[in-house]
């Protein structure tokens, strides 16, 4: 029984000023759901203030990248070992719009999860496909590649500190979802993948999130998937109330 997870990607969207007071809210909305792994992902520079607050609650606090060295003439860039520092736990890598708009590869992917990992922190590793690619029938292609490259010599004891996230990019900040049945059928083909990496027992075990327009509305048809272990909210995690609804979904599925 895989435990659900559901974690925040707050972007660029939240200062560090106004950071306790949305962490304060979605930790005083969802302190019933004890069930639930809960994670707000934030800009590296509201790590601190995301950490302070999550206190003395069950929420956990991430970053939304990191780089793979440990130190040195990188600039713009966040070492694992910053953000163990600061206090994160979890790190999102290879989000699409890294992918889309900063050069991210699988590649780079790889580097920065096996660093994350390494480090000892949890990283949530996106995986997905475009309309365009779906659309050319590639999609199974896409998710292989993504996997294969992107979790190149992650072990079976480091999946321990590993989540996949299942975002097909055609759903992120759009409004369509992936149908329950269209997000099963990747994820369970996500599994399968890992499961030809690191062994069908240990694939067992890692949880596997949908991201793309997850909503209150829509999270329990989701979640009630056998494969769908949770999910990676951008839009939604912006507000405590419809993160907490998302959460109270997860809690009951
Ligand atoms: C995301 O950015 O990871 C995401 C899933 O965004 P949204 O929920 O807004 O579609």
């Amino acid at each position: 029984m895989r435990k659900k997870i559901i974690a925040g990607n707050w972007k660029m969207n939240v200062k560090p000023s106004e950071t306790a007071a949305l962490v304060k809210a979605i930790a005083e909305a969802t302190k019933d759901y004890t069930n639930v792994d809960i994670v707000c992902c934030t800009p590296a520079i509201d790590v601190p203030a995301a950490v302070e607050a999550c206190k003395g609650t069950q929420v956990k606090a991430g970053a939304e990248n990191a780089h793979w060295e440990a130190q040195g003439a990188y600039t713009g860039e966040i070492s694992t070992g910053m953000l163990v520092d600061a206090g994160a736990e979890y790190v999102i890598i290879g989000h699409s719009e890294r992918r889309q708009y900063f050069g991210e590869t699988d590649e780079t992917v790889n580097k920065r999860a096996r660093a994350v990992i390494a480090a000892g922190l949890t990283a949530i590793v996106c995986v997905g496909e475009t309309l365009e690619e779906r659309e050319a029938g590639k999609l199974n292609e896409v998710i292989e590649r993504q996997m294969n490259v992107g979790l190149k010599d992650v072990t079976a004891a480091d999946c321990a500190k590993l989540v996949i996230a299942y975002e097909p990019v055609w759903a992120i900040g759009t409004g369509k979802t992936a149908t329950p049945d269209q997000a099963q059928e990747v994820h369970a083909l996500i599994r399968a993948t890992l499961a030809k990496l690191v062994g069908a027992e240990t694939a067992e075990t890692v949880r596997i999130q949908y991201g793309g327009s997850m909503k209150p509305g829509n999270a329990a048809e989701l979640l009630a998937k056998k494969d769908i272990d949770g999910g990676l909210i951008g839009g939604a995690a912006l507000k405590a109330a419809d993160f907490a609804g998302i959460i109270a979904a997860a809690a009951q599925a």
